[in-house]
């Protein structure tokens, strides 16, 4: 696979420490040959991205907090400046609040149902649209979902509703991009212990359950996330666009799940 990215350069959004989905996709893309562009959010991250930047030689492209319009124009801007063109952007960046990922989905508020669907679900079309400006044709996009955006998860509540929303997005803005050759595809991938997960309820027991009902008897890592991004990302896939390809250990074909699971 060493090849694989070569002469390729890409953002990847969504790096927050070293356990971040983001953070294995950078991996693979960077053994597979790919010069990379990093964001962080926020001061206190970078201190934890800037290293993790120089271990894969990668330009921290800025902070960039995807409320804020103008940090994800600043970073485009440093981009065209750095490289003039890109082949490719990931974008694994999602946000809601934690005491809402827990009990009942008809409890969200309205603040937290906005600001769940600005930073996980708009913000990647925000992004393509500023990255079909310096994107070469034949580029590729790809967001981070979930299987809450299919059927329902305990306590995942609002996400899954973005996750629905996200998933609908890859599919209109794949017809928006086709024209020029660029894909736009998700990855939906099994629970994985991270930051982010860290706020949804009973995340331990998700784990378990997943690894008790999948096919492959167990979860996935970054680094398997980061594997099948290789393919969306590079030449392997140019005949796929508006996909949403499962990284689950099978999970999601499993019909009838079993009831007792013997060590949750
Ligand atoms: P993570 O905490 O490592 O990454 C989440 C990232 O989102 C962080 O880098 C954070 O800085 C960024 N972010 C949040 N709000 C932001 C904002 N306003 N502006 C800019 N960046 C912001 O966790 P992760 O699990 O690697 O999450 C990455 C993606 O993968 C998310 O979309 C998540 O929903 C998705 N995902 C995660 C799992 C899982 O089980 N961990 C499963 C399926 C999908």
């Amino acid at each position: 696979l060493s090849g694989l990215l070569a002469g390729k350069r890409g953002l990847i959004m969504g790096v927050a420490n070293n356990r971040s989905i983001a953070w294995g996709i950078a991996r693979a893309a960077r053994d597979a040959g790919a010069e990379l562009a990093l964001t962080w959010q926020g001061t206190a991250l970078k201190k934890r991205v800037e290293p993790l930047a120089g271990e894969l030689d990668a330009f921290m492209a800025g902070d960039c907090d995807v409320t804020d319009l103008e940090s994800i124009d600043t970073v485009f801007d440093a981009l065209e400046k750095k490289w003039g063109k890109i082949d490719f952007v990931v974008h694994a960046i999602a946000f809601s609040d934690k005491d809402e990922l827990t009990g009942r989905y008809l409890d969200t508020s309205r603040d937290n149902f906005t600001r769940t669907m600005d930073i996980s679900v708009y913000s990647f079309t925000a992004i393509a649209k500023r990255a079909e400006r310096i994107m070469n044709d034949g580029g590729s996009m790809v967001t981070l979902t979930y299987y809450g955006a299919e059927k329902v998860m305990p306590h995942y509540n609002v996400m899954g509703v973005a996750k629905a929303a996200l998933e609908a997005s890859v599919r209109y803005l794949a017809v928006d991009l086709g024209g020029r050759g660029i894909r736009v595809n998700a990855i939906s991938a099994g629970p994985i212990k991270t930051l982010a997960a860290s706020g949804i309820g009973d995340f331990r027991y998700i784990l378990k359950w997943n690894e008790y009902n999948a096919p492959l008897k167990r979860t996935v890592t970054i680094e398997e996330v980061g594997k099948s991004a290789l393919y969306m990302l590079s030449d392997l896939s140019t005949g796929v666009t508006g996909e949403v390809h499962h990284v689950d250990s099978g999970y999601h074909t499993v019909g009838m799940k079993a009831v007792d699971a013997p060590d949750i």
